[in-house]
């Protein structure tokens, strides 16, 4: 892989702890894929075999991971709205799904991975169905990728060992970009019998597991009655917690949760979605404060655009922040620093991957951002601008393990027109309702 020299940008710096900065004119070389170093610009003519990026004016920084999602879904983008929770999975999601195809993954997916590389995003933590055609976009498009193939108790074993078997010829397509966890949909979706088989094969073969729980308080009520266990409880006795995993939601957590989630916070990372939880009017959203003091790290996801509309992580950061004050009624609590590093560390954590910050040894996933308009200026501090004020367009270039796969605000990798005409060519065929069944039903 050649060596990639980006000059002269400003660098956003990340700590494990305490405040982020800005450090100015600096150029950032990349060897290998991983950044070899980072030091004050020197205006002299680089080497012959270096690729240079002339960064002048823009901020660097670690590219945005988001940390759940289910990428192909932009293509229900706007098809499911003001709908209760119950409504839009039986009336919508889940008949809808009926629909789904190999193919029209790999359609969605290629929009969805169009729209994060070019929004900054350089890493998503998928899970859905046909993962392996998600993986074959991810390569394509050169995004970085963790994708966890989804079953139901419902479709029955043969189902259930298909998603692990998708697991591992993912793992076995050996790309450096694309890993796999194993993707059981929920505790009120999977039996404990499901899960526990989840949990050695996860253990047996060393994968992660990624899956949604507690997502509403209604959940964990109804998980109490019917089982006489919290969904948390569920995943603590059947083995998941043990494996590791990464929970998405987690906002219908009650106190006897978090000493099951301190227990293997080495190897749990809980996923926030707070747009979706605002707009399924859902109740309190994740309780991160009480989270964090249990030393379990959260990351940030959009889940998928059928509800989110986006797979936009910069309003998702942006919500997180304003969602913890309101919730916490306390404007000191999720700091610009705090919601900048649950962006960016803290999703390195949920996907497993040496990223996350710009650091010599990790790997070289950079955004570049351009500031200078004028919702951006006068720019007091770049911090509050990169969480309440920029907007997708402001990302200019994006380089994901060493390679500028968005240039000048343009994919390097593939056709945007022809991604978008594909895709509108067959996004009716997504959300006809026509066919009878639902691939669930929603009754936690
Ligand atoms: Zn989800």
């Amino acid at each position: 892989m050649p060596t990639l020299l980006i000059q002269n940008c400003s660098v956003l710096v990340v700590p494990e702890t305490g405040e982020c900065r800005v450090d100015e004119s600096q150029d950032i070389l990349i060897t290998d894929g991983k950044i070899a170093s980072i030091t004050p610009t020197v205006p002299q003519a680089p080497a012959d075999d270096l690729e240079t990026l002339d960064a002048t004016g823009l901020l660097a920084v670690p590219g945005l991971i988001n940390a759940h999602t289910h990428s192909p879904m932009v293509m229900m983008r706007g098809a499911a709205e003001d709908l209760s929770i119950d409504n839009w999975f039986n009336q919508k999601i889940w008949p809808m799904e009926m629909n789904l195809t190999p193919e029209r993954v790999r359609v969605g997916a290629r929009l969805a991975c169009a729209e994060m590389l070019l929004a900054g995003v350089t890493t998503f933590v998928d899970h859905y169905f046909h993962a392996e055609q998600i993986a074959q976009v991810a390569i394509e498009l050169g995004i970085r990728a963790n994708l966890a193939p989804t079953f139901f108790t419902s479709t029955g074993p043969e189902s259930r060992e298909a998603a692990f078997e998708a697991a591992r010829q993912i793992r076995a397509l050996g790309n450096n970009r694309v890993t796999a966890s194993l993707g059981p949909h929920a505790p009120y979706t999977v039996s404990e019998e499901d899960l526990r088989r989840t949990a050695e094969v996860a253990q047996s073969e060393n994968f992660r597991i990624h899956l949604h729980a507690a997502e509403t308080q209604d959940q964990t009520t109804s998980s109490q009655s019917q089982h006489g266990a919290t969904p948390i409880q569920i995943l603590h006795r059947t083995g998941i917690l043990e494996s590791g995993a990464l929970i998405a939601h987690a906002c219908g957590l009650v106190n006897e949760d978090l000493p099951l989630l301190a227990e293997y916070a080495d190897r749990t990372t809980i996923a926030t979605c707070p747009k979706v939880y605002l707009k399924l009017a859902m109740g309190p959203t994740t309780p991160i404060k009480q989270l964090q003091s249990a030393n379990v790290p959260v990351a940030i996801g959009t889940d998928g655009a059928a509800v989110h509309n986006t797979l936009d992580l910069w309003e998702s950061l942006r919500l997180t922040a304003l969602t913890q004050k309101h919730q916490e009624q306390d404007a000191e609590w999720m700091s610009l620093s705090q919601t900048l590093r649950l962006a960016t560390r803290n999703g390195a954590q949920a996907s497993h991957q040496n990223t996350g910050t710009l650091t010599p040894g990790r790997q070289a996933d950079i955004t570049l951002v351009d500031l200078s308009s004028p919702h951006n200026q006068p720019l007091h501090n770049p911090l509050a601008a990169l969480v309440y004020s920029i907007r997708p367009t402001d990302v200019v270039h994006v380089v994901v393990d060493g390679e500028v796969v968005v240039h000048d605000r343009t994919l390097t990798t593939a056709d945007l027109t022809e991604i978008l005409t594909q895709a509108n060519g067959v996004a009716h065929t997504l959300v006809d309702l026509t066919k009878p069944g639902a691939v669930q039903r929603y009754a936690p």
